[in-house]
């Protein structure tokens, strides 16, 4: 039986094994052997690492022997793809988060928790919404460059942690940054990779009674939002794609049509 040919993973025919009598009886030996990228010196080493014999066949492996074998060969969607990385910018009040959220507990994206100096509001819970710094938390994390971005925004610090982004995307996972234009620009600047959705109101009206509806903030604060979010539909010409949040569902599928 050579693998290199099907599409069976180790892990397959050593389950496989426990059924069909004919993989049984294969020794463990060729079939590490088959592997791509194995070859014959580092399949017998690695069964002398194991302390499986070399005669050995897969009917015979134990219980310990098996699981240890398993682990050096993971699964191939989690060891060969890729996750592709999605940033999602725009004005506050456009719709981000609930695109985020359909897109985490439907489409299974990571969708990466920002830190912010900002004050939590009434209805925001800490690790899920928002990891909540102080200002002093904030800078020894961009010290210890523990971020992939960070910028300031409407007078407070935002920040994306670096390492359950990396993590992900080396999994498989496809991951979404909820992040405004600077922030937005740096993870390009870094990784070309990544993918620059800008998303607009369907109009500027849409907007503003959006933002109002929200009421959770003052209305210099709200003022202030408004003048950014100008400032922002302006400076949309940089990203790589452009959708108009008219319909939910229609803007995930396209998202999640990017992931392909
Ligand atoms: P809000 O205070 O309304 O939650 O967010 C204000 C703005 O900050 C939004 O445009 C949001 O997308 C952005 N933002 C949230 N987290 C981050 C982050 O980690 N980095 C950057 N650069 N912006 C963020």
């Amino acid at each position: 039986m050579k693998l290199k040919n099907k599409d069976l993973s180790v892990r397959d025919v050593l389950e496989l094994g426990n059924t069909d009598h004919i993989v049984g009886k294969m020794r463990v030996r060729e079939l590490l052997e088959s592997v791509p990228g194995v070859g014959k010196i580092r399949a017998a080493s690695l069964m002398e690492k194991l302390g499986i014999s070399l005669t050995r066949r897969i009917q015979g492996l134990g219980t310990h022997q098996m699981v240890s074998l398993m682990r050096e060969f993971p699964m191939p969607s989690t060891s060969m793809r890729r996750g592709k990385l999605i940033v999602l910018s725009g004005p506050g009040g456009v719709g981000k988060s609930t695109i985020a959220e359909k897109l985490r507990s439907r489409n299974n994206f990571y969708v990466s928790v920002s830190a912010t100096t900002r004050d939590p509001r009434p209805n925001e819970r800490e690790g899920i919404d928002y990891f909540f710094l102080s200002q002093e938390e904030f800078s020894k994390r961009i010290s210890n460059d523990e971020f992939l971005e960070w910028a300031e925004f409407a007078g407070a610090l935002y920040g994306t942690p670096r390492a359950g982004v990396e993590k992900s995307l080396s999994e498989g996972h496809d991951v979404l940054l909820e992040i405004e234009i600077a922030g937005a620009k740096q993870v390009k600047a870094h990784s070309s990779e990544a993918i620059l959705v800008f998303l607009q109101p369907p109009s500027w009206e849409h907007l503003v009674s959006r933002l109002e509806a929200r009421g959770t903030d003052t209305p210099e604060r709200r003022a202030q939002r408004l003048a950014l979010a100008q400032e922002e539909i302006a400076a949309s010409g940089d990203f790589d794609l452009v959708l108009v949040n008219d319909e939910v569902d229609n803007v995930v599928s396209q998202l999640v049509s990017l992931t392909a």
